[in-house]
């Protein structure tokens, strides 16, 4: 089986586009389709055709592109069952334990609802790939806009359960602003100061602090570690709880949503 290959490219203010390829079949698919010009336009310099959508989600950086992309290129769009509805052009929607593919390579859907209902996100086990659409970031976690709590946290913990070395593609460049956030929620984890000063130094240099590698962020993100004591002893009086992860999460991001 040959290398995936990923093209990841900025579009919109501050959306990251995704194309996989995949050499062998010479399938491509678009994760989210924030921008469908930007999408063609990035195909097209690469050489490759586009015969997917996966999307994660409804908002409309991330399927507001569906249509037009899939006039310019016949492709089949993927999108997820929960969110279907307000979807354009779906030929198949998806749920927890569905699996897509890109040629031989398999993707299982993984249900990660919470900042939309039906958002889903896509892992790649053979190549270590998660496409995570808004449900996780870097440092941080998308607004709880659909759902609740306890669903969010449960999303969450189904992708803490992945394997560490898992690369986490997030949609979106929120980095910096989340990790103000997670000094301020968890101020003594050494590790969240260390993992700072290097996405301080990479948004220095204007360089992108995405894919982020899933083992680093169950060290770092407050998001992940409601489950800690630590935290969840320093929340306890912001609404956290000892011993209970979702209010812990819960607290967590009602404080960020007024940060
Ligand atoms: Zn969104
Ligand atoms: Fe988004």
């Amino acid at each position: 089986m040959s290398q995936l290959e990923l093209h990841q490219f900025p579009c919109l203010s501050d959306n990251y586009g995704y194309l996989l390829h995949d050499p062998a079949s010479e399938e491509t698919a678009c994760i989210d389709t924030p921008d469908a010009e930007a999408y063609l336009r990035e195909a097209a310099q690469k050489g490759w055709q586009i015969t997917q959508i996966w999307n994660t989600h409804w908002h409309p950086d991330h399927a507001g592109g569906n249509a037009e992309i899939k006039a310019a290129t016949h492709c089949t769009v993927i999108a997820p069952q929960g969110d279907a509805e307000k979807i354009d052009e779906i030929d198949r929607t998806v749920t927890q334990g569905d699996r897509v593919s890109l040629g031989e390579w398999e993707a299982a859907v993984i249900d990660v609802g919470g900042h939309t209902m039906g958002h889903i996100a896509y892992h790649i086990p053979g190549a270590e790939m998660a496409f995570v659409g808004d449900s996780l970031f870097a440092l941080g976690c998308g607004r709880m806009f659909e759902g609740t709590a306890p669903q969010f946290w449960k999303s969450l913990s189904r992708l803490k359960a992945l394997p560490p070395e898992t690369m986490l593609y997030c949609a979106h460049e929120y980095t910096a602003a989340n990790a103000r956030f997670a000094l301020h929620a968890d101020p003594d984890n050494a590790s969240l100061q260390a993992y700072v000063a290097d996405i301080t130094r990479l948004r220095d240099q204007n360089r992108p602090t995405v894919p982020a590698k899933l083992g680093r962020e169950l060290e770092t993100n407050p998001f992940l570690r409601a489950d800690d004591p630590v935290l969840q002893a320093r929340w306890a009086e912001r609404g956290g709880q000892i011993g209970d992860p979702v209010a812990t999460f819960a607290a967590l991001r009602s404080a960020k949503d007024d940060f």
